[in-house]
């Protein structure tokens, strides 16, 4: 059966044996190509939070864009006359994989809670040879379907046994290339998706390798790696008069490549400080910018892993989310985070369980900038409302956001202010009891 498998694949190798133009990757091991597009919004009743990537090939990313728009109209449509308690909320993240020089895959993920949750996958693979989205017809012959479907029942079998007698399984799981076309092409294995309600009730997803498939097939491993950071051993020494008035700038939903230096950059020229909440996803393409957070005497905070309202996710889930972030920061700079601030700041008795090591941080002054934009609005509305222990949110994915933060840090410490962290806050008693957790 191995060998058969890949065999379409294999020929396909062979006969385009001319040397294609290197793909450009990142370190980022779950986004290899691509640049990050990130769009918040936030409504009475509900929130949006989509990450994609753009790939600068025009084939895919109108694939792409058209995807996520045909999504996002959906769940507008459906979320219009929605005026529940709960906060409905759309979510999409993705994973891109550059197999060889040749392929590129990405994988959308939809997550979106109106009345129920449920999620879906989309996939796109590119062949940057042939210059075009393909499907599994294109790399698998048709012969080999029905070992693919014996592979895919005797695993699914074997790991989730009480739940394989069902009619949904023996169909979804049946050798056609439909049950088969959401699939990605990563560098060790192919790996398939199945939607919810098809295989299960839930999302299921398939690892084939690809030696187990094919014994000898090439399979590069060119992942890229950082230098790893081993003490933060030249962490500044700041001084803070205790004594003296004290706000924290805080900046969510990053790192970004473009604006989270612009903002480093003016904290440093201040000797000011800013607590970066940022996202785990985000974080593992970005090494660099977290460790000149932490080296120029920034912290860093947990924002979870992929922004979903934790509200809405079990309690593994909600695990999840937290410790694969704690550990993306901790490999970057061998430091885990004390701070988590749960996305859109939902949290229920079990994000509290979930993160009872740790202290969730609110807001006292929302700048809404991702809403205006406005570098004047969002300026005003600091000077306005600041006062001792202020919690400023603000995201570091807009360049008005850049911009403020310029004239904000020298204009507070004119004001007499000390620009810390949210830690330093917390070691200072400026966090007036309860007030960090004030906010939405
Ligand atoms: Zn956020």
């Amino acid at each position: 059966m191995k060998k058969q498998m890949l065999c379409g694949f294999m020929v396909l190798m062979l006969l385009c044996g001319c040397t294609p133009k290197k793909l450009e990757g990142t370190v980022n091991p779950h986004r290899e190509y691509g640049e990050q597009q990130s769009e918040l919004s936030y409504d009475e009743h509900y929130v949006t939070s989509l990450t994609y990537p753009k790939t600068d090939i025009e084939e895919l990313d109108t694939a792409i864009v058209e995807s996520v728009r045909h999504h996002q109209d959906r769940f507008l449509a459906e979320v219009a006359n929605y005026k529940e308690e709960a906060i409905a909320e759309f979510n999409v993240s993705y994973q891109s994989y550059i197999k060889d020089d040749r392929y590129i895959s990405v994988k959308l993920d939809f997550y979106r809670t109106i009345y129920q949750t449920s999620e879906t996958v989309e996939t796109f693979v590119y062949d940057a040879e042939e210059r075009k989205l393909i499907d599994l017809y294109d790399i698998y012959e048709d012969e080999a379907l029905p070992d693919l479907s014996a592979f895919a029942v005797s695993y699914f079998q074997k790991n989730f046994p009480q739940e394989c007698n069902t009619q949904e399984f023996k169909i979804a799981s049946a050798p056609t290339i439909a049950n088969y076309n959401q699939f990605v092409l990563r560098k060790d294995a192919i790996v398939f998706y199945f939607q919810e309600g098809t295989l299960f009730d839930r999302l299921a997803t398939l690892e084939v390798p690809y030696e187990q498939i094919e014994d000898h097939v090439d399979i590069k491993e060119e992942r890229q790696v950082f230098v790893a950071y081993d003490q933060v051993l030249n962490e500044p020494v700041k001084e803070i008069d205790p004594n003296k008035p004290m706000v924290a700038l805080t900046l969510d939903d990053g790192p970004s490549k473009k604006y989270t230096p612009i903002i480093l950059d003016t904290l440093r020229e201040y000797n000011a400080s800013a607590t970066f909440f940022v996202l785990g996803s985000k974080a593992e393409s970005e090494p660099e910018l977290l460790q000149r957070m932490i080296l120029e005497g920034n912290e860093i905070g947990n924002h979870t892993y992929s922004h979903k309202q934790l509200t809405t996710l079990s309690k593994e889930r909600i695990e999840d989310e937290i410790a694969h972030t704690q550990e993306v920061i901790y490999k970057m700079t061998s430091t885990y985070p004390q701070m988590i601030r749960p996305p859109y700041g939902s949290r229920n008795d079990t994000v509290f369980q979930c993160a009872a090591d740790k202290k969730i941080v609110a807001w006292t002054i929302d700048t809404e900038d991702w809403r205006s934009q406005d570098v004047q609005q969002i300026v005003e509305k600091v000077l306005n409302e600041v006062e001792d222990g202020s919690i400023i949110l603000m995201h570091d994915m807009y360049a008005s956001t850049a911009e403020a933060v310029k004239i904000l840090v020298p204009e507070l410490q004119d004001r007499g202010y000390q620009l810390v962290t949210v830690s330093d806050l917390y070691a200072y008693g400026k966090n007036k009891a309860g007030k960090i957790m004030e906010g939405k």
